[in-house]
């Protein structure tokens, strides 16, 4: 198999600045998840957004371990080399946007291997308590990965490691789930927003999703932690001489200019509240109804969502 084009397709990775790469998982859930990975030399460091669905199944795919991928994959997007060769023996930390299964089932591929895994203190209970209905995994019939939170981050807090900053921060940004995060990269000028939203259709158009809330989402948090990233997007786009920053989500959507999404996705909502977007599709889940919202023509958004969240968000 060494050398055949199909090595990589379960994986691909592409560069998304200095440090940064975004790889895809291929995943049988047709989830499609972006896992971030940024390299530090100083501290010798590896920070991982996300883990993805866990790779493919064993034996099927050459690299269906993450881990195994970014420390031996020799990526084309990193000059023929690993991302983490195993003889730069950094560390990782991995930051979890949030414990949907899409986002978490990798991390079984880094355990014992680092212990540091970072999420929100926002709503520990979240995490702590039901994590298999929490994470969805219980209605995929997947088992629930087992790992423990070793960092529970603050809301705009910023990390370090080794006692050297990262330049890194976090922010709580509950909506899509209690626990959302995202995390802004002070050095490339990016801010990472998990599932809070992302474009409808891929890069390449050969697949669709539409921003996802589970029965466990809340709209009246959702707007105000859209409020809270623009805020803060146009905060950073004062700082003089800087590039825009810009953002990546947890799916299709890797680089876009940061506060032009997010004027966008505001909007979307708004109308979506207001009635002035169509439910294309409805269907029972969970005990409640779960709709689709799509408006005509090559709509840059969609949203599945449990009814009830758009009509509190009505009422509030
Ligand atoms: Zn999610």
């Amino acid at each position: 198999m060494a050398g055949s084009p199909s090595l990589s397709e379960y994986f691909t990775c592409s560069r998304l600045n200095a440090t940064t790469f975004v790889i895809h998982e291929n995943d049988k859930y047709e989830e499609h998840p972006f896992i971030y990975v940024k390299i530090y030399s100083d501290p010798g460091l590896v920070v991982i957004c996300d883990t993805g669905c866990g790779g493919g199944d064993a034996g099927r795919e050459h690299y269906h371990n993450l881990k195994d991928y970014i420390e031996t994959f020799p990526a084309a997007a990193n000059d023929g080399k690993p991302l983490n060769p195993l003889e730069a023996e950094r560390k990782y930390l991995i930051i979890c946007t949030h414990c949907h299964y899409d986002h978490i089932l990798g991390l079984k591929h880094f355990q014992p291997a680092s212990k540091r895994i970072l999420a929100s203190s926002f709503d520990r209970s979240f995490i702590e308590e039901n994590l298999p209905v929490h994470s969805l995994c219980k209605f995929l019939d997947v088992p629930t990965p087992e790992y423990t939170v070793s960092y529970w981050a603050n809301d705009l807090e910023k990390l370090s490691f080794d006692q050297k900053s990262l330049n890194l921060q976090i922010l709580h940004t509950p909506g899509h789930t209690p626990d959302e995060l995202a995390w802004y990269d002070e050095q490339e000028r990016h801010l990472y927003v998990g599932d809070s939203f992302y474009e409808r259709v891929a890069k390449d158009k050969s697949y669709e999703q539409p921003i996802i809330f589970p029965k466990e989402g809340n709209w009246v948090h959702y707007m105000l932690s859209l409020e809270k990233l623009l805020r803060f997007v146009e905060e950073k786009n004062k700082e003089p001489g800087q590039a825009p920053v810009r953002i990546g989500c947890g799916h299709i959507t890797s680089s876009v200019d940061g506060v032009e999404i997010l004027l966008a996705v505001q909007q979307y909502f708004r109308d979506l509240i207001d009635g002035k977007v169509p439910i294309v599709y409805s269907e029972e889940k969970r005990g409640e109804e779960f709709v689709l919202w799509k408006a005509a023509g090559d709509s840059r958004f969609s949203v599945a969502a449990p009814k009830r969240l758009a009509l509190e968000a009505a009422k509030s």
